[in-house]
């Protein structure tokens, strides 16, 4: 399992889920930065579904974990004035509890089931019906006696989040009627973010500063929201509390997170290819072995970012490391080294 504690990590953490941080989360569409494109398509959504007092089609948010899927989730109940019932994949073990909360659900409430790609079968197969037709088929007794009585529900919307689209089987799929995937953020979105989180948290800082956590924030909201708490703590013991640009080097410096945004998890995954695997190609089973991780967690975590920078690649023979990986890290490049960015059939 990944580190908990990894500063840079774009799951949440525990003290991600105080109420200040809590408090950090927009709750309005015009308040949420970034991802333009989902944020105007999702306006002429809720705009429609207003004036026609309907329910908002089902809708999916994926990508990478920290970009903003639940808050969009949240956003959509506050904007439309409904309640949102809130659960992950994982907690609905039960065909009995996915059916105890769609019969809770008032006429155009919603259902957030985060990390969606993980509920189990029999659970899935009971949201099918509820999806399409808003019915609830429940089984009374057992084996041939068993018998299916329909339950009509009031007409609901299911947001589902996922961080691996490819995981959903496709009859879920199918059933959403919007899909919306959320990319990394610019530097320049994640300096809004900064500042508008330090703005709430009364925490004073310079541009330069913010925009400093912004660029090694990942192009991730909740990685920006928790840097700046970490310097701000650094600020605060080591000057007069200001945050600017040379006390976030400093800090991330003792940190151990350079420019980019890496930490040394990162940075020993691109050695380990570089250095074991000549760059590649090496298959993503070996490379958790090697870096004693599990698959998923690579997968998740580590490698959107790597990718997005342009240092990692996902091949159809495995991942391989780009020309650029082996400047930024100072390795020489093996002889026998095969750049992925030479055409190449690639399934990132
Ligand atoms: P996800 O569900 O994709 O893992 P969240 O919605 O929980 O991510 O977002 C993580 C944190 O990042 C939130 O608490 C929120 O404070 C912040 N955040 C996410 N997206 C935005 C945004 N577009 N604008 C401002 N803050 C954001």
């Amino acid at each position: 399992m990944e580190d908990k504690r990894r500063l840079i990590s774009p799951a949440p953490q525990n003290d991600d889920n105080d109420r200040a941080v809590e408090s950090l989360r927009p709750s309005r569409l015009c308040d949420y930065i970034g991802q333009e494109k989902v944020v105007s398509e999702l306006k002429i959504y809720l705009e429609a579904v207003k004036q026609r007092n309907e329910s908002l089609d089902h809708i999916l948010f994926y990508g990478p974990p920290g970009l903003g899927k639940t808050t969009l989730a949240y956003i959509i109940a506050h904007e439309l004035d409904i309640f949102i019932e809130s659960t992950s994949g994982p907690a609905l073990e039960h065909p009995g509890d996915i059916a105890a909360i769609l019969t809770n659900l008032g006429r155009r409430d919603a259902l957030f089931i985060d990390e969606i790609h993980r509920l189990n079968r029999v659970v899935e197969e009971k949201l099918y019906p509820a999806m399409e037709d808003f019915r609830l088929d429940l089984v009374m007794g057992q084996g041939p006696a068993a018998r299916v009585i329909p339950l009509d529900l009031e007409p609901f919307t299911l947001i589902g989040a996922t961080t691996r689209f490819g995981a959903l089987s496709s009859p879920l799929r199918d059933r959403f009627g919007i899909i919306f995937r959320l990319d990394f953020y610019s530097v320049e979105e994640l300096e809004k973010v900064v500042l508008r989180t330090a703005d709430i948290l009364n925490i004073e800082t310079d541009t330069a500063g913010a925009r400093e956590i912004a660029a090694r924030s990942r192009g991730t909201p909740r990685i920006a929201n928790r840097l700046l708490r970490r310097v701000r703590d650094f600020a605060q013991v080591t000057s007069d509390g200001t945050i600017t640009q040379s006390i976030v080097s400093k800090a991330l410096g003792v940190m151990e997170i350079d420019d980019h945004g890496l930490d040394p998890m990162d940075r020993r995954l691109l050695k380990i290819i570089a250095r074991n695997y000549g760059g590649g190609p090496v298959g993503i089973d070996t490379l958790a072995t090697a870096l004693m991780e599990d698959r998923e967690t690579i997968e998740d975590v580590y490698e959107p970012y790597l990718i997005q920078l342009g240092f990692l690649h996902r091949t159809s023979r495995g991942r391989m490391l780009s020309p650029s990986a082996f400047q930024f890290m100072g390795i020489p490049r093996p002889s026998a080294y095969l750049s992925p960015e030479l055409p190449f059939d690639t399934d990132s």
